[in-house]
């Protein structure tokens, strides 16, 4: 057993101990004790020795003491067997159980044995779990009867559930799987086989039981997807296909496929790429890149059109998805087929509506157009209009700026609303004065107020022409001629006047003096043509002898009168061309001393006439003046002064020069005035022609300077002149810059003065 021969073994426990496994030899030691002691009935221990050649080896020993009557050991007697295959066999069997068991207790199905007597030999956690048996059953090891209740009690149909078994049980060739339905609802899925070993013995069944309820569940959805599926595709109008991405094979098509390609679904499946021959061939161009692309792994979609059997045409939209497989590769093409074939007759009808809604577009596009131009047109007329009117405006502005006459604008209440710049200066109102304001308040404060001013009674009493006195701000009165306007709004209402006036003041004045002159004129014209008419008549009649002394007296008054006359008519011409600028002044350089002299001179003879004696102490002294019309001044101031002299007495003629103060002194009422308007250091020359004669009233003093006046209306008659000679003189001596006064006192005489500027 060992390897040794007899000779080689000595009889010494110690040798034969050394023998012994280290591991096991303490156990053999123990087990010894024990039995000696009493502690264990038997001496028998399975222990392993090293054989001679170094393996190991099993042994089961078995002994028994011998002892005597008093019961002490005497020997020890036993066998030893060689249990190493065995041991062996049975190490090899633990290891397939350990296997076995972890694979049951790995295994996801619930797994249960039974030898052939029906008896539960083992079952995994699985099987507990799966089966819920509760812990006391499991641990009062394998308790037949209570598993198999707590088994019963679960199940839907127990009965069949034991015929099965038994059935099973009777025939263990038999394979089997089954569905095992509980109360709960859980579902099982049951697997049996025979347990047999290699000789076909038959050791029992190995029962599997495995949890499908959720396999079930799901193979329930997914049938009732399905189902859905193909209610959804076998009912909906568009078609639904899955084909091989080179349409070699159709695995499904709907049935919508025989309504839009009027063909059979059978016949697609027969010949799978029959879908394609339907296709309009000016549709088909566009087919082969469509059925390329399916490979890609993207979306397509394709519009096309199908001709039926029958010939009918019908629009298709066709939209494809891949379907990929596990490496990723299109394995299936998937896809819905619309029939818009309404779609695109409505897209075709819109199509045509849009088209004639372009044309719509375009035609009134081009009406705008042409209202556009003219509505151009029309601006850049207004605008030119709107150009010209402002240019009138302005123009118009222009005038009523510049123009020499009054303008207003009144409203129908008579309020001023425009007033132009020569009406401000007529007036000597401001703008702001007038613009506003009531024209009867500001210009005829006495009608303001009484006047009504509604707009009607301003209509009746409206005159295109009128005159009206004007009370200018310094309390002047303007005569103004007025030539009014209404003025319309455009639906034809009155909403004001505009009048223009004319500042005739001047021109009446004159008007008047014209008057006045024609009157005077001619009634000095009449008492010499009267004297003229009469004494001719009497010659011409042949009623005066022609020789006699009565004709004579007759022409010579005929000859006074005509001289008369012609003295009137120079005069008036002398002042007439004075007053209207049409005499030049002469103005040159004249001793003043000199033409004294000659005006003395000239009235000599008229003065001796009259019985006055003529005095003059000439200054000599130069002066720019036109000499013959200071020599006229003279000669008239002379002759009036002799003419109403009494006889007698005496006339002075006297010069002097003087300065503009020592002037201010004399009396001549106008003289201050004229003394204001020139130069303080303007020396004079003040010539004097003093009478001793009837003087003249103070009231005449001014006027006598005037045309025509005379201090006594005979005087014309007694005293010749015409009364215009004051008149002459003054406008010569302000032709000369210079001034003309008299001084007088009533029966004591008159002084006339001219006052000449001398030159510097
Ligand atoms: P006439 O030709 O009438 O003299 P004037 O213009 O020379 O015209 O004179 C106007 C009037 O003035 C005279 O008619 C007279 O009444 C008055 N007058 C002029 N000079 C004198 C004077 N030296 N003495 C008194 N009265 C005079």
């Amino acid at each position: 057993m060992l390897g040794y021969s007899e000779a080689e073994l000595s009889n010494d426990i110690d040798v034969w101990l050394s023998y012994f496994h280290p591991e096991d030899r303490q156990a053999v030691l123990e087990m010894t004790d024990a039995y000696v002691n009493g502690e264990r009935a038997d001496w028998a221990i399975e222990h392993r020795v090293f054989h001679k050649d170094g393996s190991i080896r099993w042994l089961m020993a078995r002994g028994t003491a011998i002892q005597d009557q008093e019961e002490t050991f005497l020997r020890l007697i036993g066998t030893t067997t060689d249990i190493t295959e065995l041991k062996l066999t049975e190490q090899a069997l633990r290891r397939s159980n350990a296997m076995l068991k972890v694979q049951q207790d790995a295994a996801i199905d619930g797994i249960l044995i039974t030898d052939e007597n029906q008896k539960i030999v083992s079952y995994n956690q699985r099987f507990y779990h799966i089966w819920r048996i509760p812990e006391n059953i499991i641990s009062n090891t394998y308790d037949d009867y209570q598993l198999r209740q707590t088994v019963l009690d679960q199940l839907k149909e127990p009965e069949n559930f034991l015929k099965k078994i038994d059935y099973l049980n009777q025939h263990p060739e038999m394979i089997s799987q089954d569905e095992i339905l509980c109360k709960d609802g859980r579902i099982f899925d049951r697997y049996s086989a025979a347990i047999k070993s290699f000789e076909g013995d038959n050791f029992g069944r190995i029962w599997y039981f495995r949890d499908i309820t959720e396999i079930k569940q799901a193979e329930a959805a997914l049938r009732q997807n399905e189902q859905k599926f193909l209610q959804l595709t076998e009912n909906i109008r568009d078609v639904f296909f899955i084909m091989a991405p080179d349409c070699s094979q159709v695995f499904y098509i709907s049935p919508a496929y025989e309504v839009i390609w009027g063909r059979s679904c059978v016949s697609l499946y027969e010949s799978p790429k029959s879908w394609i021959e339907a296709i309009h061939p000016d549709d088909q161009l566009n087919l082969l890149p469509a059925l390329k692309a399916l490979l890609k792994p993207e979306e397509q979609s394709l519009e096309y059109r199908i001709v039926q059997l029958t010939g009918e045409i019908r629009w298709v939209l066709t939209r494809t998805f891949p379907i990929f497989d596990d490496m990723g590769r299109v394995h299936r093409i998937a896809g819905i087929v619309r029939d818009i074939t309404e779609l695109k007759q409505i897209e075709a009808e819109l199509k045509q509506y849009q088209d004639q809604l372009e044309a719509l577009v375009i035609e009134r596009t081009k009406e705008l157009n042409a209202i556009n131009q003219q509505l151009q047109q029309e601006l850049r007329q207004r605008e030119q209009t709107e150009a010209t009117l402002r240019e009138s405006e302005r123009r118009w502005r222009t005038l009523m700026d510049d123009v020499r006459l009054l303008v207003v604008g009144l409203d129908t209440q008579m309020t001023i609303t425009y007033a132009n710049p020569f009406l401000t200066e007529v007036t000597g109102y401001s703008q702001a004065e007038l613009v506003g304001k009531n024209w009867l308040d500001v210009f005829s404060p006495s009608q303001s107020g009484q006047a009504p001013h509604q707009s009607d009674f301003l209509v009746k009493s409206f005159r295109v022409h009128h005159q009206e006195a004007l009370l200018t701000k310094v309390g002047e009165i303007r005569e103004i001629a007025w030539n009014c306007t209404l003025l319309r709004s455009a639906n034809g209402d009155i909403i004001g006047f505009l009048s223009i006036g004319e500042d005739i003041t001047e021109r009446a004045l004159i008007e008047r003096m014209k008057d006045e002159f024609i009157s005077v004129v001619s009634h000095e014209f009449r008492t010499p043509l009267t004297a003229i008419h009469g004494a001719v008549d009497l010659i011409s009649d042949g009623l005066v002898d022609l020789q006699s002394d009565r004709a004579r007296q007759l022409l010579e008054i005929a000859s006074e009168g005509t001289e008369r006359l012609v003295y009137l008519v120079d005069n008036i011409l002398d002042l007439e061309r004075l007053e209207s600028g049409k005499v030049e002044l002469v103005k040159r350089s004249c001793d003043i001393g000199e033409l004294m002299l000659r005006a003395v001179d000239l009235m000599q003879f008229s003065a001796e006439h009259s019985n006055v004696e003529l005095l003059t102490f000439p200054i000599s002294l130069n002066l720019q003046i036109d000499g013959d019309l200071i020599l006229q001044v003279l000669t008239n101031l002379l002759s009036n002064a002799i003419k109403f002299s009494s006889p007698g007495s005496t006339v002075w003629l006297n010069a002097e020069l003087r300065g503009a103060e020592s002037l201010k002194s004399e009396q001549g009422s106008s003289l201050s005035s004229y003394l204001s308007a020139c130069p303080s250091h303007t020396v004079y020359v003040l010539l004097s022609i003093k009478d001793q004669g009837r003087g003249i009233p103070f009231d005449k003093i001014e006027t006598i300077f005037e045309r025509f006046q005379q201090v006594d209306v005979s005087d014309s008659r007694q005293k010749g002149g015409t009364g215009l000679g004051l008149a002459i003189c003054r406008n010569i001596v302000q032709q000369h810059g210079g001034h003309i006064w008299v001084e007088s006192m009533l029966g004591a005489g008159s002084c006339f003065y001219v006052l000449l500027p001398a030159s510097e």
